[in-house]
């Protein structure tokens, strides 16, 4: 199976009327007004084409897969695998057993940590991390280093929410085993030269994971050309449903990598005295998946790549501008970071205010965004911020939300301040 990369005409344009229309939720009304949701990267909301997927896969294609010789099994055992081709094809992978599927990003990151990492971890090594990361790319990687003596290596970031080459260049030294990094922040939106990122750890000798869970649903991904050895993200985020997630990694680091988790399904003989194992990618694949959530997740990345990933891009692009251009104007407002990339996120303060209540007084006028650290403590501790509010925005989204969103601060401000 040879994996096609992600190709479009520049000139393509999003109907977002057409795309909007594909999800029910946005129909709905939230506190007696027409939902505006703005929190997609925490999770986005799902097309029709995926809801009608799991539904369909339930009527018609369901049983559990691998192990039956009936054909039902056999059918929904092929689109399982169908689904993992979708995957290599949205990652840009040219072998199908490059792909895992585990529950979400953050499982993707412990797998690695713990069947990748631990066995090579010695006392004294060294984990580097950028300062804008996750804590789901923070905390797996703490704990193995716990259990081996290794310690987590913070790579600063600049004060307009960047990273750089050099001050990663200078934290790599022999006792690097790892780097892992995200793609984009889920806090900043800042987006990271990843290529550039894994370049250098490469020529140094170093493993590196991306952490695309931001980056997955507003970048084309092409693993070959990105020179990582692990890519992590979840399905819910790329419109897909929730309790999907995937790894991609090299084949020849899952070969050599041991279990992870042991029982049915990773097994190839088991006795009491001696077990051997299957084959990747499912020897990372114990118990039964949720087999019609990996369905629809095939089907959420064939959809998003029929609208091109380049040509989301284009249009998150337009909101971002949007909003950095008009909540300046709300009084008080000030957006933190000011990265020269930054993908469909915006995160702000309001002086004299609390985030949380600017999240609370957004949410009576059916207005969605989240509040609070977003799973980045030591970003925000860096900022000197416990807490801001965020803005972030999908294929759905509108350049009119946007403004619905600064007019509705600048009522709250003027009202509340
Ligand atoms: N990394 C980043 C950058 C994220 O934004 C998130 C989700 N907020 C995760 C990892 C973890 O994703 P999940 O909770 O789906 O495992």
């Amino acid at each position: 199976m040879t994996a096609l990369p992600v190709r479009e005409a520049p000139s393509r344009a999003l109907d977002v009327a057409a795309i909007r229309a594909q999800f029910p939720i946005l129909a709905t009304r939230m506190r007696g007004r027409p939902l505006i949701y703005l929190d997609s990267a925490a999770s986005a909301q799902k097309p029709r084409a995926v809801i009608d997927a799991l539904a369909r896969f339930y009527e018609r294609d369901y049983a559990n897969i691998h192990r039956g010789v009936y054909e039902l099994s056999q059918r929904a055992s092929d689109l399982h695998e169908q689904a993992r081709t979708t995957v290599a094809r949205f990652v840009g992978a040219s072998d199908a057993r490059e792909i895992v599927f585990v529950r979400n990003a953050t499982e993707a990151i412990n797998l690695v940590a713990y069947a990748f990492l631990e066995p090579r971890l010695e006392p004294g090594d060294e984990i580097l991390l950028s300062e804008m990361e996750h804590h789901a790319n923070i905390v797996p990687w703490q704990l193995v280093a716990e259990r081996r003596g290794a310690r987590l290596v913070p790579v600063p970031i600049t004060d307009a929410g960047e990273l750089e080459l050099e001050a990663i260049a200078e934290r790599i030294g022999p006792r690097t085993k790892m780097l892992a990094v995200t793609w984009v922040s889920n806090v900043l939106g800042t987006v990271n030269p990843v290529h550039e990122i894994t370049a250098l750890a490469r020529r140094r000798g170093v493993p590196v994971l991306i952490d695309a869970a931001q980056a997955a649903p507003h970048l084309p991904i092409d693993v070959g050309a990105l020179g990582a050895d692990f890519l992590a993200f979840s399905a819910h985020k790329v419109y897909g449903p929730s309790g999907v997630g995937i790894l991609w990694a090299r084949a020849e680091l899952l070969e050599a990598m041991p279990p992870w988790q042991g029982g049915g399904d990773m097994i190839e003989r088991v006795s009491f005295a001696r077990t051997t194992f299957n084959r990747i990618p499912y020897r990372f694949e114990a118990g039964t998946p949720d087999i019609a959530g990996i369905h629809a997740t095939g089907v959420a990345l064939s959809w998003l790549l029929g609208l091109g990933l380049e040509t989301v891009r284009r249009h998150e692009e337009e909101l971002v501008g949007c909003a950095l251009e008009s909540l300046p104007r709300v009084p008080g407002l000030r957006i933190i970071g000011a990265p020269r990339a930054r993908a469909a996120v915006v995160s702000f303060t309001i002086d004299g205010m609390h985030p949380q209540d600017i999240g609370t007084l957004l949410d009576l006028e059916g207005i969605a965004v989240r509040t609070g650290h977003h799973c980045a403590m030591p970003l925000h501790e860096r900022l000197g911020l416990s807490a801001t509010v965020r803005a972030s925005f999908g294929v759905y989204s509108t350049p009119a939300e946007v403004t619905a969103l600064t007019e509705a601060l600048a009522r709250i401000v003027a009202r509340y301040r």
